[in-house]
């Protein structure tokens, strides 16, 4: 089975300290996939700090030297890859930027060779800043050359038009309907590539995390978990359950006792996995 950790929403905002508190040690057993946002606008994210939240200043990564030489560093070493989170991550009047701005095309352009020079890196996926995207969006990633860091779907940009789209929907009902858990492969969409995530953040069941774990083990699939760095601490919303941060730690724990897990980049596995649906 191919394992991978994305986590989302790195940016001026963050400090190396809260990244090293929760991947300092975990990194060395593996790869960690930062989905990063170039130019951070202060607006409602959970990741954007109350002194700035509702500003809607615009913070270029490279104004915090610190964290930038502290991923220069991890990328050097492989423990971190470099994903593109977005251009400014929030819109105003709660628009979704990858859902409704406008220029998309550009914005990735722009905002991953913004990335690529500063941090001396190649990017390979995009993940859309709160996972929302729109046919526009997904056609502007695409014709970067980039995955998918999720799943867009019918609803949210698939081409209705393409044999790939409807082969793709029948496989995943059919997987559903017959109790599969979870989406154990990469998707395969003919013009680009989608890693779809398992969340791992307070409203995700710690049990079924780990059955969908074991049911893509067995299969030898591919297992993403998807986090955030600044919920590490949070309370898990379900009684009895463990906060994110231990129950990133059990799933970890899973992968790094057993040999026939291989612990990968979210680039590598998607562009490499030959789980392929
Ligand atoms: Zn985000």
């Amino acid at each position: 089975m191919h394992f991978c950790i994305r986590d989302d929403d790195t940016s001026f905002f963050t400090s190396p300290e809260e990244l090293e508190r929760v991947y300092g040690v975990v990194s060395r057993w593996g790869p960690i996939s930062l989905a990063v946002v170039p130019f951070h606008r202060a607006g409602t994210s959970k990741a954007v700090p109350d002194q700035f939240r509702g500003r809607w200043t615009v913070h270029p990564l490279h104004e915090n030297r610190e964290l930038v030489d502290y991923l220069r560093t991890g990328i050097s070493a492989g423990r971190f890859e470099i994903m593109l989170h977005g251009y400014y991550h929030d819109e105003p009047d709660g628009r979704l930027e990858f859902a409704s701005a406008a220029q998309l095309a550009q914005r990735i352009t722009d905002g991953r060779t913004y990335l690529e020079d500063l941090l001396g890196t190649t990017i390979r996926v995009f993940v859309p800043p709160r996972n929302a995207l729109g046919r526009r969006g997904l056609r502007a990633l695409a014709r970067a050359g980039l995955a998918l860091g999720g799943t867009a779907g019918i609803r949210h940009g698939w081409p209705l038009l393409s044999r790939q789209t409807w082969s793709l929907w029948l496989r995943l009902r059919r997987w559903r309907e017959s109790g599969g858990l979870g989406v154990p492969w990469v998707l395969d969409l003919g013009d680009h590539r989608e890693i779809p995530g398992n969340a791992v953040t307070p409203a995700a069941l710690l049990q079924y995390n780990e059955a969908v774990f074991e049911s893509t083990l067995a299969m030898g699939g591919v297992f993403c978990v998807a986090t955030h760095y600044w919920e590490q601490a949070a309370p898990s919303r379900h009684a009895g359950d463990p906060p994110v941060g231990e129950h990133l730690q059990r799933l970890i724990d899973r992968a790094v006792s057993n040999p026939q897990v291989m612990w990968r980049s979210v680039g590598e596995v998607v562009s490499d996995s030959a789980v392929v649906a």
